[in-house]
């Protein structure tokens, strides 16, 4: 069993900390600064091992070099982005052991937000950095929307029960758009009702299943009679595929 935890950072980041069994050893995520990494591990007495990054956005990794001169860790990244500092450069691919007291990972290439965007997946824990978040997903900053659709596809095909962490608490807002697009879904009214109760007590809506964004999350829900009827009316004209749907829906979020 691993042990994960949020570090909030800037004004809506999380930077997970994936900690091993039994051991003090630490996985840091994203580090987008690192004064927040510093303190927590100061604070639990923990021991970095590595450094993950998902994509180059520099709130992803501003702090990693910082990190590295308290730390000599490897840095794992997106082969096809050029970040700095990265030692272990990964796409797609199984079984990468990064250290022996943790499970191996799967890396998916999961592009659209960026062109290189990889996603961490260990235990049935995904680590999807800035392409699916709460009831919505990624701006896409580089690459057509089918890109993005294809990644998140990818996405849904895994196991019902992934537990998805990402890096933005931007799940309110995003609910707001998904309620439009689809007012009658009750599952959808259910999650803005437990969201609203989580972010009350200040609390992360992260992580959550895929098995959730499945139901409520219309990028994830483009094959959708209610949907695609939004996304229609919105872009006021015939949508034939779900794929059309998506890129309907990514424009209207860019204005909402
Ligand atoms: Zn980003």
């Amino acid at each position: 069993m691993l042990t994960i935890q949020a570090i909030p950072a800037f004004q809506d980041n999380y930077i997970w900390i994936i900690q091993a069994e039994g051991s003090q050893h630490v996985l840091i995520v994203d580090p987008g600064a690192a004064e927040p990494v510093l303190d927590r591990i100061k604070k639990q007495n923990l021991i970095p091992v590595a450094i993950l990054i998902t994509h180059g956005c520099h709130d992803h990794v501003d702090g990693i070099n910082e990190l590295l001169q308290h730390y000599e860790v490897p840095v794992y990244g997106p082969k096809n982005e050029f970040i700095p500092h990265i030692t272990h450069p990964l796409s797609a691919c199984d079984g990468v052991i990064i250290e022996p007291l943790f499970p191996a990972f799967r890396i998916l290439d999961i592009p659209g937000h960026t062109k290189g965007h990889i996603g961490f997946l260990i235990e049935g824990n995904l680590f999807c950095g800035d392409v699916l978040f709460g009831a919505g997903c990624g701006r896409l900053h580089s690459g057509p929307a089918e890109v993005m659709f294809e990644s998140l596809q990818q996405i849904a095909q895994l196991p019902k029960e992934t537990i998805i962490y990402c890096a933005h608490e931007y799940t309110e807002n995003n609910l707001r758009f998904a309620v439009m697009i689809e007012p009658k879904n009750d599952e959808l009214q259910q999650r803005i009702k437990d969201t609203a109760v989580l972010r009350q007590q200040a609390k992360p809506t992260i992580p959550f299943t895929l098995e959730l964004e499945l139901a409520t999350n219309p990028f994830m829900r483009c094959e959708q009679a209610e949907v695609m009827a939004s996304a229609k009316k919105y872009i006021d004209q015939a949508l034939a595929t779900p794929n059309s749907v998506f890129r309907a829906l990514r424009m209207w979020k860019d204005r909402f």
